[in-house]
């Protein structure tokens, strides 16, 4: 038993440090005067910087943080003073458990608390998320809007309630012309709506509607995932949705199952350009038909696809 013991706990050092040491390149965008963009490993950071300090949207997964906090130095090196998460998943609020222990303040959605204070199981990940520390939660808590009051502008979070998740914010940095949709878009590829954590294709199309009320034609536009994007882009993204959203209806009205509608291919005008990154088609038409039929959890795409219930 004893060497077998130490292999495994070698191993398990080894892939720790792998996973920590990994070198992630950054790359950073001025939007404006006082906003940034930053890419890196995870979701899309956005960075307010100037007179009053330092906040940023989102921090990445966890074996990155040490770098992501050189990354965001480079950019300013004043202390972070908040943190707002867009939503609970573990590319956004990765870095919290650091850098909350700090003394930074993270602010969220309510129901990101709830999420990160408990248990989270994933049928489309087939996955378990353990409860975070206390450190990695958000300590101030708002159900419906909040602003910063930071660096000569008011940025306004807005929860869009049953989007990706349960509770996504946009934030808008109206003197900055910026919007952060967190992961309520994701550019160039399909987007991911996590039915198991209240997510739907209704609340995804209602948070690009919101930007777009907010935008004008210079506004810069930060996704979750994908590259930063233009008004324009943010448009297309939204018809695309609500297009998709109308052929997938169109074959409910004809009383198909899951299985049917993937058969039908009623994504297939999109498929090449955004269903070869990470979503499959048949897993992006299963968010929709399950969105629409109110069904609250995912259904494992090999069963759909064959059929089986
Ligand atoms: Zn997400």
């Amino acid at each position: 038993m004893r060497p077998l013991l130490f292999i495994i706990l070698l191993v398990a050092v080894v892939n720790s440090a792998t996973a920590q040491d990994k070198k992630v390149e950054f790359t950073s965008f001025q939007l404006s005067e006082t906003v940034y963009m930053l890419k890196g490993s995870g979701g899309n950071v956005g960075i307010s910087t100037g007179q009053d300090g330092l906040y940023i949207i989102d921090d990445q997964v966890r074996p990155v943080t040490s770098q992501l906090l050189q990354a965001i130095q480079k950019i300013s090196d004043s202390p972070i003073r908040f943190v707002i998460n867009t939503h609970y998943h573990g590319d956004h609020v990765g870095g919290n458990e650091a850098i909350g222990g700090t003394g930074t303040v993270i602010i969220a959605h309510d129901n990101i608390r709830k999420r990160m204070s408990s248990e989270q199981v994933s049928i489309f990940r087939n996955s378990t998320t353990p409860a975070y520390t206390k450190e990695a939660l958000p300590v101030m808590t708002f159900n419906d809007q909040m602003s910063l009051h930071l660096n000569g502008e008011t940025a306004t979070a807005y929860y869009v309630a049953n989007g990706h998740t349960d509770g996504d914010s946009i934030i808008h940095f109206p003197a900055s012309n910026v919007i952060h949709m967190g992961d309520m878009y994701f550019n160039g590829l399909y987007p991911y709506v996590d039915l198991d954590a209240g997510g739907s294709i209704q609340g995804m199309i209602t948070a690009a509607d919101l930007a777009l009320t907010m935008a004008d034609e210079s506004t810069h536009i930060i996704p979750g995932h994908g590259p930063l994007a233009t008004v324009e882009e943010l448009k297309t993204y939204r018809d695309f949705l609500k297009k998709a959203r109308a052929n997938v209806q169109t074959l409910i009205d004809q009383h198909m199952t899951l299985a049917q509608v993937i058969a039908a291919k009623p994504t297939v005008q999109w498929d090449e350009e955004l269903g070869k990154t990470w979503i499959t088609p048949a897993q992006f038409v299963t968010f929709i038909y399950n969105s629409l039929k109110a069904i609250h959890h995912y259904t494992p795409a090999t069963a759909a696809e064959t059929g089986t219930k």
